[in-house]
């Protein structure tokens, strides 16, 4: 193997947004000798070849991990169980099995046990992202100047998690490692509430029309879909990108970490009460207090570099 080569042979199962963005790195910069690639449909692995992300490409996810020394979970969390009862007995002693998934306790109970001794397992979560999918949707910079978050269970070989490490590393990722239920209860903070808060916003735009004429509303009061289009600049576009991602992928990322969404949408439930009390009692105070702490946050995203979107054709910085 050359310098750069961190594995001989890497199997990417599921080749959307992220495992394709992830062979596009690998590929550019000869991080592996070989790439195989599975996805469920027939289009999308005829199109990850014709794309040449992917060096070969097979028929099951079984055929794919054949002689694999890395095997990359790509697919939406909730089809990993399935896909590692049909791969673990066939890997080869020393492989590691990683993910990518969006939250990680799911993974560790539904992936390891399937997994025989002398295979490792080091869940991963790249925190970067856009709201396309599908494999035309990648590209090898997706992951640049992002944080890739490491989840090894307890016990974790620490060389696996060292080779991981560096992938990730490779791929223009800041590395931290993190406790799986830890990490659940950040994302659920940082993505999953955003998320539900967004795809519940737009759902009631989208509704308004329709129920406000069916409540026979005079003509002024209706609020058209496509005012809500016109003048979506004024903060409704934002939400909207957000509200884009795709529906598989999150309906998993709700059903697995339940626990976190649900405590943090309790809070978040009192927090918007709050508000709703001080606009109909008139308190601008209480207001003007709440809007300049999260205007202060605003300004520590930027300044950690995370601000913008994930897509490269907006600005990263502001
Ligand atoms: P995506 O673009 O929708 O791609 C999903 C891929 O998985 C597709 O190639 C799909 O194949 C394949 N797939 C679905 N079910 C499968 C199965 N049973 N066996 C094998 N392949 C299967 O999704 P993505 O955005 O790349 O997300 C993939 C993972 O990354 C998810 O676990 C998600 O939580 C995580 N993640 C996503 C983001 C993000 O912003 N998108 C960020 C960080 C982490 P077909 O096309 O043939 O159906």
């Amino acid at each position: 193997m050359t310098k750069d080569v961190l594995f001989n042979r890497i199997a990417v199962i599921g080749l959307g947004l992220i495992g394709s963005s992830l062979c596009w790195r690998v590929k550019r910069d000869g991080l592996a000798n070989h790439i195989a690639g599975y996805a469920r449909t027939r289009a999308t692995r005829d199109k990850a070849m014709e794309l040449g992300f992917i060096d070969s490409v097979h028929d099951s996810a079984k055929a794919a991990v054949a002689d694999a020394d890395l095997i990359v979970l790509c697919a939406p969390i909730g089809a990993n169980g399935a896909i590692a009862a049909e791969i673990g007995a066939t890997l080869k002693p020393g492989a590691i099995v990683t993910d990518v998934g969006s939250v990680k306790v799911c993974v560790i109970r539904d992936v390891s046990p399937y997994l025989p001794d002398g295979v490792h397992l080091v869940p991963g979560h790249p925190v970067a992202g856009t709201e396309h999918s599908g494999p035309e949707s990648g590209f090898p910079e997706l992951f640049e100047n992002r944080y890739c978050i490491l989840t090894p269970p307890p016990g974790a070989d620490a060389g696996a998690v060292e080779r991981v490490a560096e992938l990730w590393r490779r791929a223009g990722s800041n590395v931290e490692l993190m406790d799986p239920h830890h990490h659940d209860r950040v994302l659920a903070v940082t993505s999953h509430l955003p998320h539900l808060i967004s795809f519940t916003i737009v759902g009631t735009a989208s509704d308004l029309e329709e129920q406000l004429r069916r409540e026979k509303h005079d003509a002024s009061d209706v609020v058209e879909t496509r005012e809500v289009i016109k003048y979506s600049a004024g903060g409704f576009r934002d939400f909207t990108r957000i509200a884009a991602s795709d529906p598989v992928m999150w309906r998993d990322i709700f059903l697995n970490n339940k626990e976190a969404v649900l405590e943090l949408l309790g809070r978040f439930t009192e927090d918007i009460t709050a508000l709703q009390r001080a606009i109909r009692w008139g308190e601008g105070d209480v207001l003007e207090d709440f809007f300049t702490r999260t205007r202060a946050i605003r300004r520590g995203v930027i300044e950690a570099g995370q601000a913008g979107s994930f897509s490269p054709g907006e600005p990263e910085k502001e």
